[in-house]
């Protein structure tokens, strides 16, 4: 695949990072995930603004990475992605400096990383939903910035994995925040909940769009804590991401979530943002 990496574009397999890069010495370092359908780049702005949100908030030297907008679409275009379903992955880093905890001198150049890969999406996910296991949220308190310091995710989500499940939802001090790589919702006696966007969750963009289409819907929504016992009594629960789009979520543990089939608010926001894709770059 070819790749980007600081201003060049080389095939993967050539590219090499410094041990001395801050990301691999102290996970300090972004990244966003970026859906394209049919070379068509899904909310790349909104990615953008959280990527710049995040530079700002880590006190990067460039804050402002709307640019990108123009290597993505070469790699999509280069690579041949331009029909089907693909990811982007984009990574900043603080850079490459000796091993010191404080930052490296102002004019270090940031490293910025971004390469393709055609991506399938799990239809039978998408049509018969997951089961997910509620684990501790054991994180810090800043999830509202996409670092890249994921290893409470990677252990969650490896435990869902060996427990049969599809995907692992933290719980809180008794609510719900969110998945490893998905924002949650639930729907219960009609009104479409999500735990609010506070320090403690991403600000998912998927999240954002499944707002503004239960807005368009007329679906009543809250934006609220949505705690724990709530969420294991639902009568729908589903996770919404850049990856699994929106999610039917029927077994929480070993326990059926409502019917144990998806839902019918699920699905018409399914349908809802099938057609909202078609219509965005
Ligand atoms: N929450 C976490 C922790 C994530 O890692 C992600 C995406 O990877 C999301 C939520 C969903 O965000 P988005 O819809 O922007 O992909």
């Amino acid at each position: 695949m070819l790749s980007y990496i600081n201003g060049k574009y080389l095939p993967k397999e050539e590219i090499t990072i410094s041990p001395d890069d801050r990301g691999f010495l102290f996970a300090d370092g972004l990244y966003e995930v970026i859906r394209s359908y049919d070379g068509r780049l899904f909310q790349f702005q909104e990615h953008m603004a959280r990527l710049n949100y995040g530079a700002r908030q880590l006190r990067f030297n460039v804050t402002e990475f709307d640019s990108l907008l123009d290597v993505a679409e070469n790699l999509i275009d280069q690579n041949g992605l331009k029909e089907g379903d693909a990811l982007i992955y984009i990574q900043v880093t603080r850079g490459v400096a000796p091993r010191l905890h404080k930052f490296p001198p102002a004019e270090t150049p940031l490293t910025v990383y971004a390469t393709p890969r055609p991506f399938t999406p799990r239809r039978d996910e998408l049509e018969n939903g997951i089961g997910v296991l509620f684990v501790p949220d054991v994180r810090w308190a800043r999830c509202d910035i996409k670092q890249v310091g994921l290893l409470p995710n990677v252990l969650a989500h490896q435990r869902a994995v060996e427990s049969g499940a599809a995907e692992a939802v933290f719980v809180r001090d008794g609510a719900i925040t969110e998945g490893t790589h998905s924002n949650v919702f639930a729907v219960i006696s009609g009104q479409v909940i999500t735990p609010p966007r506070t320090n403690y969750i991403l600000g998912g963009i998927t999240r954002r769009v499944v707002l503004r289409l239960c807005k368009e819907l007329n679906f009543p929504f809250a934006e609220r804590a949505l705690f724990e016992h709530e969420a294991r009594r639902a009568d729908e629960l589903f996770i919404a991401g850049t990856t699994v789009e929106i999610t039917p979520v029927v077994k929480v543990d070993d326990q059926e979530v409502g019917s144990g089939r998806p839902g019918i608010l699920t699905r018409r926001l399914q349908e809802a943002f099938e057609k909202f894709k078609g219509k965005q770059r």
